[in-house]
């Protein structure tokens, strides 16, 4: 779960670093117009609430009625709520507010013993037992969470209750035990309810998919065989299935609508008992799906945006999470980071793409998360095409290749971050063109500006100049200047969306290479572009 330290001021920034460096994957979201943090935001009610819909776990350095203030509008639906935390500035009071059932408690001890003090725990089941019954530990899940209030109220009002099944979390709680009670504590993959019952499930069954046709209800008749057996859906702990239908869509969607990992082996991973298609197997104990087969793996390529945390989008931000690999080029990794231990980070050179591609398919091909990550978008001049490329040349030898999971996840691309720096200049008509004669001839480049110097549209330069091509980037604007008169207004953007960001707008015949290099973003007008104060747009008529 994502993790989010929120702060209104410098003054608690100090305390947010605190807890930053005990929970290393989670970022600091500063109030911009305050202080300067990982993520900057606006408008600190709309940024909270947009926090608590992702799911994220909210730790808020400012007062709790600032916090209840803010969500109060979304607080309606209690069985999906996140951790939400309110945390004095100075670190010296830490009161947990929501998330009862996804580990507030446990999460406000863990930052309690960052910061030295005792948080201010309220939930009386937990105070008095020690331990939050209705919120077990991995690899076990609560049946019912209405029923589950209902037995810890009556447990504190003085009931006691028996134990049945192995429930070794439990073993040091403070639970008022009696083994001839009538309210029990049931550890059962059996699907059973009853008044009397805090039921939880080990999730200790395992489903074998031995056969997927197309139009496939896996889990209707995983469902099928469970109930057949008796057995809750929440005691499953993975589906598995023969790893030739690692891209199968009807088992994909099998697991997401049981909400359980898919793993694929070559064989049966248990004894079959069943041969209609499902078989079913019951463990004594919780099982963990990780140590099972292995899981399809999955190829993201990203897009990290310009530069500035607030430009990548929530979708790449939660593919960086997930990662087990990341792959890239050093800048772009080190913009990505930091990782987390148990994040493998690949770094290669900026020229070797295609290598890199491949590395890629190999470690997903092995079951893994991997990403590759770009700048700005990772479809323009980046390493998307480099990844299809690879699988295009790469799938008939490597045939596994074929079964990865392959997404692609957009950016802001330079040019956009750039245009909306300066204004809209790319408000009408435009074409974006590489200026990088690496790989396809400058004549292709020459003749490509000549058409959109003909056609009249706006043109945003990537790869101006380098030092391997230090005449190319004058060539193309004499070829510019045969199409445009030397008063076009022409945006500079380096460095947009980093520190050391500059823009700059000037006019066509001033543009020489100069003024650029490998970290400019040029866009020249059309013949429609024009100034407007500080701004240049392009407007969305023509004549
Ligand atoms: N995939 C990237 C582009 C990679 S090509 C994207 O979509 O933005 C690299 C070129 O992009 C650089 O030579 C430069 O022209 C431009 N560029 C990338 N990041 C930039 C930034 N932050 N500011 C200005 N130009 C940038």
């Amino acid at each position: 779960m994502p993790m989010a330290i929120v702060v209104l001021g410098a003054g608690a920034l100090d305390t947010a670093r605190r807890i930053q460096a005990r929970f290393p994957q989670s970022r600091v979201h500063g109030l911009a117009s305050r202080v300067s943090a990982d993520i900057a935001y606006d408008d600190f009610g709309a940024h909270v609430r947009g926090l608590y819909a992702s799911g994220a776990a909210i730790v808020a350095l400012c007062s709790a009625g600032i916090v209840i203030r803010a969500l109060a509008s979304c607080l309606a639906d209690k069985g999906n709520e996140p951790p939400v935390l309110a945390i004095a500035q100075d670190g010296s009071a830490i009161v947990p507010l929501l998330g009862g059932m996804s580990g507030v408690n446990v999460l406000a001890r863990e930052i309690g013993d960052a910061l030295q003090v005792a948080p201010a725990i309220t939930t009386s089941g937990e105070l008095r037992f020690g331990k939050c019954l209705l919120a077990p530990p991995e690899g076990y899940a609560l049946a019912d969470i209405e029923q589950g209030k209902r037995f810890v109220s009556d447990l504190l009002a003085g009931a006691t209750t028996r134990i049945e099944g192995h429930a070794p979390w439990l073993d040091d709680a403070a639970l008022p035990r009696n083994d001839d009670a009538r309210l029990a504590v049931r550890i059962t993959p059996l699907a059973t309810r009853d008044e009397n019952s805090l039921v939880i499930h080990p999730r200790c069954v395992l489903a074998w998919i031995e056969d997927i046709s197309h139009d496939d209800d896996v889990a209707e008749r995983v469902r099928a065989a469970l109930n057949e057996r008796g057995l809750a859906p929440l005691a499953l702990a993975a589906l598995t299935a023969p790893a030739r239908y690692m891209a199968s869509r009807p088992l994909e969607d099998a697991a997401r609508a049981l909400d359980v990992p898919l793993r694929f082996c070559d064989a049966p991973p248990f004894a079959r008992n069943d041969a209609r298609g499902v078989a079913l197997h019951v463990s004594d104990t919780p099982i963990d799906a990780g140590s099972i087969g292995h899981a399809r793996g999955t190829l993201t390529v990203i897009g990290l945006g310009p530069g500035k945390a607030e430009l990548m989008t929530p979708a790449a931000r939660s593919a960086l999470h997930d990662a087990q690999d990341v792959l890239g080029y050093e800048t772009y990794v080190r913009m990505a980071g930091p990782f987390r231990d148990d994040q493998r980070v690949h770094i290669t050179d900026n020229r070797e793409e295609l290598q890199r591609a491949r590395h890629a398919f190999e470690l997903a091909s092995e079951g893994r998360r991997v990403i590759v990550v770009s700048s700005g978008d990772p479809g323009v001049f980046a390493m998307a095409a480099a990844v299809l490329e690879a699988l295009d040349e790469g799938r008939a030898t490597h045939p596994e290749w074929n079964a990865v999971k392959l997404q692609i996840v957009p950016g802001v691309s330079a040019s956009l971050a750039t245009a909306a720096r300066a204004g809209a200049p790319l408000g009408h008509d435009f074409c974006v063109l590489s200026l990088s004669d690496n790989l396809k001839p400058w004549s292709v480049i020459e003749k490509r500006i000549a058409h959109a110097g003909e056609a009249d549209l706006v043109m945003a330069f990537y790869n101006p100049l380098s030092k391997a091509r230090p005449w190319q980037f004058d060539r193309a604007i004499d070829v510019v200047k045969r199409y445009r008169d030397s008063d076009t207004p022409v945006v500079l953007g380096r460095d947009i969306g980093r520190p050391a960001e500059a823009l700059r707008v000037i006019e066509l015949g001033e543009l020489k290479s100069e003024l650029v290099d490998m970290r400019t973003m040029v866009i020249v007008g059309s013949s429609m572009t024009r100034v407007v104060g500080d701004w240049v747009y392009t407007p969305r008529w023509y004549d």
